[in-house]
C-alpha cells in the first residue's frame, strides 16, 4: 500500500504505532506533490523545508508520549491560500496578496499544529474565494484529477483536487456559497461546511464575512469528522464564534439512521438539474430509505430566491471587506503612480482579477444611497425568510438531502463570458450558507464520463453529528474511489 492512499485516520494510526515515521510520510507527500502537481496545480506553495524540520518535532514529542488522544499527529495536510499562515506566503490567488507572510496563524491552523499536524502547502482556490472553479486565480487553473479537461469546482478547488490527487491526505477549505462542497463534488471527496460560528474565522481572509466558515475536506467522513473535532471551538478572537458545548464529532460515526427522518426539498431536483446527478441524489435517498430512514420529498419555499440574494449580501461584504487593499498598508503597491488618489486607482485596477472587481462594483452598487433598500436590504429580508423556511422544514426533519451541485465538472472555460450562468451553478449550496447551517458533501457515484456526483446533507443549527451520522451510514455502502490508479510493485 503506498502511504499517500491511506486517510488520514488510517495514516495517523500507523504513526501511532511506529509502522511509518512522521518524516516518511511528509516525504512521500512532498514526493507525490511533485510528481503530480504540474499536471494539477494544486499547490502555490510548498513548505517543503519547513514541513521536514516540523517533522522531526512531532516524531519527538509522539516518541515521548505526546499527542496521546490526537489520532491526526503527524499527519501532513494542506490550507486553502486564504487562511493565514504565520510568516508563508499566504495570497488569496490574487496578485494584490502576491507578496503578503501574515504574522500570525488563523485560530485553525494553530488548532492543527497543536494537534501534532504537519502543514505542507498553501492551496490554489479562485481569486479571493470567488468563483465556482478556481479558475480566477492568479496562478493559473487547478486541474480536476478525474479529467484534467474539467475544473475541480472552486473555490477551494486546490483543496479537493488535493485531496483526491493523493498531494493530500486532508485539506482546509472556505465556504462562503458552497467553496467547500460544490469542489468536493466536482473531485469525489468529502468535505464540510460547519454551522456558521463552529469554527473560529480568526485569520481567514474576508470575503463575505456573515457567510464565511472553514471546514475540513478529506477522503472520507470519518477524517472531515476527526478534522472538525480539531479545528471547532469557541474563539474569543471571533466575535462570530459560538459555544457549541459537544464537539465530539467522531461518536457520529455510527451506521445506523434508523428512524432518522430525512426529507427532500421538491425544489432541488425540478428545473435545471442534470439527469444523471437527479437519478443519481434518488438511489443515494433509496439507499438511506432501506438501511431504516424516513426518507420524503417536501415543499420548500424560497429556494428560487437565494441566489439573488447570496449575490447581494456577498458582493456587498466583499466590496467593504476588500477597500482595505490600497497599496498602503500592505500586499501589492502599483510601482509607478503620481499622489495618493493615483496609488489606489492604480493599485487596484492592478491588483485585482475581473470576477474580483466585478463583485466589488456589484456590491458597491447595492449598497449605494438610492439601492440599497431595493437591494441590498431586500437581500436581507429575503435571507431571513430562507432562514424561517429552513426552520420550518427542520421541525419535520432531521436532515434535508439533495445534490450539491446541478451538474458534475465543467470543461475548463465553459461559461467563461456568462457569469449568470456561473452563479447559478451554485443554486444547492447558497442556502446553507444564507441560514449559517452545517451541511456535508460526499461522493454518491458518477455520471456517463466517470466524473463524480455529489450528495449533500444540510443539518439543523450545531446539527453537525445528524448529518455526520447520515453521510457516515450512505459511506459504509460504497467504497471510496480514487482518481488515481495504484502503482505496481509498491
Ligand atoms: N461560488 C460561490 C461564489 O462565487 C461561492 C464561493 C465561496 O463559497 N467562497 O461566490
Amino acid at each position: 500500500m503506498e502511504i499517500t492512499k491511506l486517510t488520514a485516520l488510517e495514516l495517523g494510526k500507523k504513526i501511532k504505532a511506529g509502522e511509518i515515521t512522521v518524516k516518511e510520510a511528509v516525504q512521500a507527500q512532498l514526493d507525490r506533490i511533485k510528481e503530480a502537481d504540474g499536471a494539477y496545480n494544486c499547490y502555490v506553495t510548498i513548505m517543503e523545508q519547513e514541513a521536514l524540520q516540523r517533522a522531526e518535532e512531532v516524531q519527538k514529542k509522539i516518541d515521548a508520549g505526546e499527542f496521546a488522544d490526537s489520532p491526526l499527529a503527524g499527519v501532513p495536510a494542506a490550507i486553502k491560500d486564504n487562511i493565514c499562515t504565520k510568516g508563508v506566503l499566504t495570497t488569496c490567488s490574487s496578485k494584490m496578496l502576491g507578496n503578503f507572510k501574515p504574522p500570525y496563524s488563523a485560530e485553525a491552523v494553530e488548532k492543527l499544529e497543536a494537534a501534532g499536524v504537519v502543514i505542507i502547502g498553501k492551496l490554489n482556490m479562485d481569486e479571493f474565494a470567488m468563483g465556482g472553479s478556481t479558475e480566477t486565480s492568479f496562478y493559473g487553473p487547478t486541474r480536476n484529477p478525474w479529467n484534467v479537461n474539467t475544473v475541480p469546482g472552486g473555490s477551494s478547488g486546490g483543496s479537493a483536487a488535493a485531496v483526491a490527487a493523493e498531494e493530500a491526505f486532508f485539506a482546509l477549505g472556505s465556504d462562503t456559497g458552497g467553496s467547500i462542497r460544490q469542489p468536493a463534488s466536482f473531485c469525489g471527496i468529502t468535505g464540510i461546511k460547519p454551522t456558521y460560528g463552529m469554527v473560529s474565522r480568526y485569520g481567514l481572509i474576508a470575503f463575505a464575512s456573515s457567510l464565511d466558515q472553514i471546514g475540513p475536506m478529506g477522503r472520507d467522513v470519518s477524517d472531515c469528522a476527526a478534522v472538525l473535532e480539531v479545528i471547532a471551538g469557541h474563539d474569543a478572537k471571533d466575535s462570530t464564534s459560538m459555544d457549541a458545548g459537544d464537539y465530539k464529532f467522531t461518536e457520529a460515526l455510527v451506521d445506523d439512521v434508523k428512524g432518522m427522518k430525512i426529507g427532500i426539498p421538491d425544489s432541488y431536483l425540478g428545473e435545471g438539474i442534470d439527469e444523471e446527478v437527479k437519478q443519481s441524489i434518488l438511489a443515494a435517498a433509496e439507499v438511506l430509505r432501506e438501511k431504516g430512514a424516513l426518507v420524503e420529498e417536501f415543499h420548500m419555499d424560497m429556494t428560487k430566491y437565494a441566489i439573488p440574494a447570496y449575490y447581494i449580501i456577498a458582493s456587498a461584504e466583499a466590496s467593504s471587506n476588500l477597500s482595505r487593499y490600497d497599496g498602503i498598508k500592505y500586499g501589492y503597491r502599483t510601482p509607478d503612480f503620481e499622489g495618493l488618489q493615483d496609488v489606489y486607482k492604480k493599485t487596484r485596477s492592478e491588483g485585482f482579477g475581473a470576477e474580483v472587481k466585478r463583485r466589488m462594483m456589484i456590491g458597491a452598487f447595492v449598497l449605494s444611497s438610492g439601492y440599497y433598500d431595493a437591494y441590498y436590504k431586500k437581500a436581507l429580508q429575503v435571507k431571513a425568510l430562507i432562514k424561517e423556511s429552513f426552520d420550518r422544514a427542520f421541525e419535520k426533519y432531521d436532515v434535508i438531502l439533495g445534490p450539491t451541485a446541478p451538474t458534475t465538472a465543467l470543461e475548463i472555460g465553459a461559461n467563461a463570458d456568462d457569469p449568470l450562468k456561473r452563479y447559478l451553478g451554485d443554486i444547492y449550496t447558497v442556502s446553507a450558507n444564507l441560514a449559517g447551517l452545517p451541511a456535508v458533501s460526499l461522493p454518491c457515484g458518477f455520471d456517463s464520463r466517470k466524473l463524480p456526483i455529489g450528495l449533500q446533507l444540510t443539518g439543523k443549527l450545531f446539527g453537525e453529528k445528524d448529518i455526520i451520522r447520515a453521510a457516515y451510514s450512505f459511506e459504509q455502502t460504497r467504497k471510496y474511489e480514487s482518481p488515481i490508479k495504484e502503482k505496481e510493485g509498491k
